[in-house]
């Protein structure tokens, strides 16, 4: 047999005797055989006994306003709320060109730290209009080498009071466009901006992600609307909410409620722990609440549930590296969850469980999906959390995407 590439000696989750290796053979860009050794013909890697997994899945992103903390107002008052505010006021600067350079910036980013696929969501108030579309569509098709990039179009500042706003959700879907998203937040009538999105989403038989459930009380909580209607369309597997902020202020009692009703309307959860740390609690001097949902809670119920990225250096979220493990580490170490199973279900949900969310039907290694493959200094999918590994490696339908040099300490 002959083989473009032979990845040998890989540790993957799942697969055999615990702790021993396979070999993955490639064949025109996707995984011909999976077993402990593979002869043929054929470039040969070593893994060296490394985990490998597929390529990371950032299911809830915002390249469109990545990058722009050099040209907002600095924020002057640790609990000010004013981040929306302070991103509006440069949106005017936002040209297809501009917001194409940063975007590639970020995804490149985002590559080298082993993602490879990643739903965007792309503003197009005005006065962008079809500005970012028009430059993450370019984006998605010059980097379809690489990278796999799901386009979700929504209204940042408002819906059904806003003239004319849903008129350019409706070209960007006519456009192509797959997803359509909200932030019913925003709206002078959140719960009437939700029924707007299903209905849209209907009529372009494309598949819906909201913000939602953000804030620190339990009050007009969005789940349970978007449960109903999704169960009502027969959209279950279709929906997910970003955020979440509120379910950190439930009971055990009310997460299970709410994990069971999530599981039962096939709605999933994407829980974005580097802005949600950031904005929670800005109305507590002390005893700052942290707004980070327990998704491991809800996954226990049979819920999906991801964690992503969201923003990387914005008003909403000033920090970012790209690395979507950092963000799973970080989640991990805020809802206290530390055990090898719960380690493990965090990578799940930087992997396997947004790859569902975005209804990848060919992701993971197994024999005839795509060769997207990614190699971590680690032994294990939890140590990959535990420990923030790096990538060494990363290949794309079996092509190489990207080589990491380890650190190397210099001794006397
Ligand atoms: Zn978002």
């Amino acid at each position: 047999m002959s083989f473009s590439l032979i990845l040998c000696n890989a540790r993957v989750a799942n697969r055999g005797v615990a702790g021993a290796t396979v070999d993955i053979a490639v064949s025109d860009g996707r995984i011909a055989a999976i077993e402990p050794q593979i002869p043929g013909e054929g470039e040969r890697v070593d893994a060296g006994g490394r985990f490998v997994s597929p390529g990371l899945v950032e299911s809830h992103f915002h390249l469109d306003k990545s990058r722009i903390l050099d040209r907002v107002a600095p924020l002057e008052d640790r609990r000010a709320t004013d981040y929306m505010k302070r991103v509006s006021a440069v949106k005017d600067s936002f040209t297809v060109e501009d917001i194409y350079a940063r975007s590639r910036e970020t995804l490149e980013q985002c590559m080298l730290n082993g993602v490879l696929h990643m739903r965007t969501h792309i503003e197009v108030d005005a006065p962008i209009g079809l500005r970012g579309f028009e430059a993450i569509e370019r984006l998605a098709k010059d980097y379809a080498w690489g990278f796999d990039l799901q386009l979700c179009v929504f209204l940042q500042e408002g819906w059904t009071n806003v003239p004319g706003a849903e008129a350019t959700v409706v070209k960007a879907l006519e456009r192509g466009a797959t997803v359509v998203g909200g932030a019913p937040r925003y709206d002078s009538n959140g719960p009437a901006q939700i029924e707007r999105i299903f209905a849209v989403a209907k009529d372009f038989n494309v598949d819906i992600d909201i913000h939602g459930d953000g804030g620190y009380t339990l009050d007009d909580t969005m789940a349970w609307q978007i449960c109903d209607l999704t169960d009502r369309m027969g959209w279950g597997g279709r929906v997910a909410i970003g955020h979440g902020n509120k379910y950190s202020c439930m009971t055990d009692e009310q997460v299970a409620a709410l994990g069971k009703r999530l599981a039962g309307a096939g709605v999933a959860v994407a829980v974005l722990p580097a802005t949600d740390l950031f904005t929670s609690g800005r109305h507590q001097e002390h005893s700052v609440m942290r707004g980070v949902a327990d998704a491991n809670a809800l996954v226990a119920q049979g819920a999906n549930c991801s964690i992503a990225t969201n923003n990387v250096l914005n008003p909403f979220t000033p920090y970012g590296d790209c690395s979507l493990v950092r963000i799973a580490n970080m989640y991990a170490n805020v809802v206290q969850r530390g055990t090898e199973t719960d380690l493990s279900e965090c990578f799940a949900m930087i992997s396997d469980r947004p790859a569902r969310m975005l209804r990848d039907d060919d992701y993971g290694i197994a024999v005839g999906n795509p060769a997207d493959l990614v190699v971590w200094n680690a032994k294990s999918a939890a140590e990959v959390i535990a420990t923030v590994a790096q990538p060494v490696m990363g290949f794309k339908r079996g092509r190489r995407l990207f080589t990491r040099e380890a650190a190397t300490l210099h001794r006397p």
